[in-house]
């Protein structure tokens, strides 16, 4: 797979987070990636939590179904999840 963009966004419309299926609305950031995968585009928004479980689980060539991250593992999801809200400083896009 190539990732063809890879940004954080504000959101300028309601929008869900492929990983986890959540609904993220208008002014908060998301990070949105498109790539390519044997000619099929794949567009992504991942919110800051499915970002670090990605980072701390997967690798850039593993393919996830709509809300994979979440229903896979909700007990890891939610870890990351509380790590996040557990240190502020941690912020989406730094
Ligand atoms: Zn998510």
């Amino acid at each position: 797979m190539d990732v063809l963009s890879d940004k954080f966004v504000k959101l300028s419309k309601s929008c869900h987070c492929w990983g986890c299926g959540r609904e993220f609305k208008a002014g908060e950031t998301i990070r949105k990636t498109t790539s390519v995968d044997n000619g099929e585009f794949f567009c992504g928004n991942w919110c800051k939590v499915c970002d670090a479980y990605w980072t701390e689980y997967l690798d850039d060539s593993d393919v996830i179904n709509y809300g994979d991250l979440l229903s896979n593992d909700p007990d890891g999801w939610k870890k990351i999840e509380s790590e996040i809200n557990a240190n502020p400083k941690t912020k989406i896009g730094d």
